[in-house]
């Protein structure tokens, strides 16, 4: 049997199972080992990661594997399981939640001290949703109850199992900073939440933004491509008979331009004075405008103010030239992302041509490293790796396996620093 039969036949039992299947069970029913059946899962993993067509993601647990929605399509199920589903978790109930997940097994007064608070009643609605379950008793006076996170809480965040904490469970760092904060004797430590950023900087076509947008489904993370602003802004100034190196002319147009971003169905759309330019700025003229306007330091004001100001909101990955060095110097976890100058401009030239735009390798090539350079050299903010950004060479690498190593560092740091803790007074800007 081929391996892509092999792969529809593990597609076909998880679809049916619904539930998690033990990786055992498939190695049984494919007649397969163990091993193989995880290569299988790898590679099921990474073709849903791939396809924008489908809906589904492949969600791995502890010697188990489930399918599961796409976390971009949350809304659209919860709607078809109607309001019972639909109440979404009070603060209370995450921060149980976490409490329960970092500590697990732990008892209710294990949960109480962390908290502060009595948390019987969450406890309670967590185990009647299914999020938590009791696993058994403590050998010890009283004998308490001991309570742990189920399969389903592990499914509903992404998390392949709590001993391992993976990525995904970043999406409480903001509950869980005001957990660790605000734990018993911990005063010392007391600094503001802030959620997570993820900094992505590189030069054009060293495959940030494919990368930040697997990432970002495989993270439940939103991710904000800083690029486009710039490249809008510039194309305003184009389309206004503006010079976009100009830098009076650029400062009256920004007094009277608007930007939205919005992010909210995955897709950002850059919104300037109301109209979504996203289909105008991917031009080369788009690119050179943006290059321009983006040395300005009125320009980049401007952006960078919008950009801190979603970051301090939510969750976010950012990519761009400037995010780690400038935008967010604290970000906790900073990519820089580069390759051959050749390996860039095949893929800017793929990305061209399938915009309907004609051009040869050779412009593509010099127009690049005209805005690289530039990009490079600009007084302010110009594109630089942070001294604490991972250097990912991307040149010989699919998007895969850099999202792959991106995961592996940001569980390594988890594994480092154990709930991400800041360092005391440090601030998001
Ligand atoms: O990433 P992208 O190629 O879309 O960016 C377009 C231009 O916007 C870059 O060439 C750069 O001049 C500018 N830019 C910037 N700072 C960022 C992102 C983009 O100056 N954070």
């Amino acid at each position: 049997m081929s391996q892509a039969q092999d792969m529809a036949r593990l597609e076909a039992l998880l679809f049916v199972a619904g539930d998690p299947l033990a990786i055992e069970e498939l190695a049984r029913l494919l007649e397969k080992t163990e091993e193989e059946v995880e290569g299988l899962l790898e590679q099921l993993k990474r073709r849903y990661q791939r396809d924008q067509l489908s809906g589904l993601v492949l969600r791995e647990l502890e010697g188990a594997a489930a399918l599961a929605t796409a976390p971009e399509h949350k809304e659209l199920i919860e709607a078809f399981y109607g309001k019972t589903r639909d109440q979404k978790l009070t603060d209370a109930a995450y921060e149980t939640l976490a409490v329960i997940a970092y500590n697990a097994p732990a008892t209710r007064a294990e949960i109480e001290t962390v908290r502060g608070v009595d948390s019987d009643s969450v406890v309670a609605r967590l185990i009647e949703r299914g999020l938590v379950r009791e696993v058994g008793v403590l050998d010890a006076p009283g004998r308490p109850v001991l309570l742990d996170v189920t399969e389903q809480f592990l499914l509903d965040f992404g998390l392949k199992s709590t001993k391992e904490l993976p990525p995904v469970d970043l999406l409480m760092y903001d509950t869980v900073i005001r957990i660790t904060e605000s734990a018993p004797g911990d005063t010392a430590r007391r600094v503001a939440p802030r959620p997570l950023v993820i900094a992505i900087d590189g030069p054009s076509g060293s495959g940030k933004s494919t990368v930040a947008r697997f990432l970002s489904e495989h993270l439940g993370i939103l991710t904000l491509d800083t690029g486009a602003m710039y490249r809008a802004l510039g194309y305003k100034a184009l389309r206004s008979g503006i010079e976009p190196s100009d830098a009076e002319a650029v400062r009256v147009m920004l007094a009277s331009t608007t930007m939205e971003i919005d992010l909210s169905d995955r897709v950002q759309k850059t919104l300037v004075d109301g109209e979504d330019m996203s289909p105008y700025i991917r031009t080369p003229e788009a690119s050179k405008a943006a290059s321009d306007i983006s040395t300005l330091p009125v320009c980049r004001d401007y952006c960078v103010r919008i950009q801190r100001e979603l970051g301090k909101r939510q969750a976010l990955i950012l990519e761009g030239r400037d995010i780690g060095t400038y935008v967010f110097p604290d970000a906790p976890v900073k990519f820089f992302v580069t390759a051959s100058a050749e390996a860039r401009a095949q893929r800017r030239l793929k990305d061209l041509e399938k915009a309907g735009i004609e051009t040869s390798m050779e412009e593509v090539l010099s127009e690049m490293e005209e805005r690289d350079r530039q990009d490079a050299e600009r007084e302010l903010a110009p594109t630089k790796r942070a001294e604490d950004a991972i250097l990912i060479d991307s040149s010989r690498m699919s998007a895969a396996e850099v999202v792959d190593a991106m995961i592996d560092v940001i569980r390594q740091k988890e594994r480092e620093q154990p709930m991400w803790r800041t360092t005391p007074g440090v601030q998001a800007e």
